[in-house]
């Protein structure tokens, strides 16, 4: 590979960290930027839910990489800067603030921002108790904000909601927790799932509602401070803080001005490719065909971005690496460690192996005799197996799959 030649990822996040790397260590002679509009190194977001309301952390505490492997690895990292524009016909990114920078190459790893409410656009632009988390920012100053005692409405029953409740119930706040669907986590997991963690919140004395769709927030006199959270169906809820929790919005925008196909994500195919050669897209910010589930998925996950990352980096390197990962996810919630692996849609049976009752249990969803996905709480072998299971395409027999005294590893056919 010519050293002439330039490689610029724009996003400095996990999936623009891992590139990075990846791409030095498969061989890029060339040039390497690391362009973040944050001003910190790539840090892990993950921490920022679950203890990152209880804990300070700084940027470096929380760093993908240490400052020096960038450095070893003859990474320019440059952080603290937006580029404002992609222009694919000259090959050159430009900046917010000033000069452009040319490339041969081109990563984009933008990741993605926190969805907004439509009673948010109504607010005073520095309200100062309505929250989002999505950066380190964020997570600042939300600790800096909630104190026990005081009452948060946390808005959305996603991941990012209940963590948020869990560590604030834990850290000694009134929390209400108020979900539209008809039951929390309505877009990843099953009933028995759901029903178990909404038992969990409960029992830890978070109010939890569903079916519940906020319409309103009210502020004081101020017009800095909402004071209540209204719903459609009447009910309204004093609050000291609001955190919103309702999704994230892949952040597409530089790569569908410059003219890439976009989809709620940008279209990448196996490999991390766009139809642009030299240009690849990984992480939060991509849709990608998925061999093993027949459709085009958006995830927004760690081990998704770091496979897609080395996806891309190969493609960069002018290798074929296509990712084939399963999908996976964790999420921490008081005692609960939930894993889960694979898509559950097109599930026609349910096989629960061991008792929600005792806190450990796994639900396996199956199509046929193959499982599509699990949810393992507090079972991390389960976990390990149902990733086997869902990437080798394996045939399971569901009444051993259900009955917890058989040995995991009988569940697997002989080598
Ligand atoms: P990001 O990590 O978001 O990085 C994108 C970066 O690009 C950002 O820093 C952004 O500011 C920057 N950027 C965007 N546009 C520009 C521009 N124009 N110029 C310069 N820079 C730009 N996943 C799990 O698997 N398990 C978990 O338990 C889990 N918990 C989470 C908890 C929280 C609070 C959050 C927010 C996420 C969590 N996730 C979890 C999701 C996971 O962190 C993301 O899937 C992952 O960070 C995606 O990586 P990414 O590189 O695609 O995006």
């Amino acid at each position: 590979m010519p050293s002439s030649e330039m490689l610029v990822v724009i996003g400095a996040g996990q999936a623009g960290a891992e590139l990075a790397v990846q791409a030095r260590e498969g061989g890029w002679a060339g040039t390497i930027a690391l362009i973040g509009d944050e001003p910190h190194l790539p840090y892990h977001r993950p921490p920022l839910s679950k203890s990152g309301l209880t804990q300070a952390h700084d940027a470096d505490s929380l760093a993908i990489k240490a400052r020096a492997t960038y450095a070893k690895a003859g990474i320019e990292l440059i952080t603290g800067r937006k580029v404002a524009h992609v222009d694919l016909a000259r090959t050159a990114v430009h900046f917010h603030d000033g000069p452009s920078m040319r490339y041969t190459h081109l990563a984009f790893t933008t990741g993605g921002r926190a969805r907004r409410l439509p009673a948010q656009d109504e607010l005073h632009s520095d309200v100062e108790n309505v929250h989002t988390l999505r950066t380190l920012a964020d997570a600042e100053r939300l600790r800096a904000g909630l104190v026990p005692g005081q009452r948060l409405v946390v808005i959305g029953g996603g991941f990012i909601g209940l963590e948020m409740a869990a560590a604030a119930a834990t850290h000694g706040l009134n929390v209400v927790l108020l979900e539209a669907a008809p039951r929390l986590l309505s877009r990843v997991t099953g009933a028995t799932v759901a029903d178990f963690i909404t038992q969990v919140h409960r029992d830890a004395g978070v109010d939890v509602r569903t079916g519940i769709t906020v319409d309103g927030l009210e502020t004081d006199a101020s017009d800095r401070r909402v004071t209540t959270v209204c719903c459609t169906n009447g009910e309204r809820f004093d609050a000291d803080h609001v955190l919103i929790g309702v999704g994230l919005e892949p952040d597409t925008t530089l790569a569908r001005r410059a003219g890439l196909p976009v989809d709620d994500g940008i279209v990448v195919d196996a490999c991390c490719r766009t139809i642009v050669p030299g240009v690849v897209a990984a992480g939060d910010c991509t849709r990608q065909h998925s061999a093993l589930y027949g459709r085009s998925l958006r995830l927004e996950s760690v081990p998704n971005a770091v496979e897609q990352a080395r996806a891309a980096a190969a493609s960069v390197n002018g290798l074929d690496r296509p990712n084939t990962g399963v999908p996976w996810f964790w999420s921490d919630q008081y005692d609960i460690k939930l894993k889960t692996a694979g898509l559950s849609q097109g599930h026609d049976r349910l096989v629960v192996r061991g008792r929600p009752a005792s806190r450990a249990f796994t639900v396996f969803y199956l199509q046929g005799d193959r499982v599509l996905a699990a949810d393992a709480v507090n079972r991390p072998a389960d976990f390990m197996l149902a990733k086997r299971l869902i990437s080798e395409r394996l045939a399971v027999d569901p009444a051993r799959l259900a009955d917890d005294a058989q040995p995991l590893k009988t569940l697997l056919p002989s080598p």
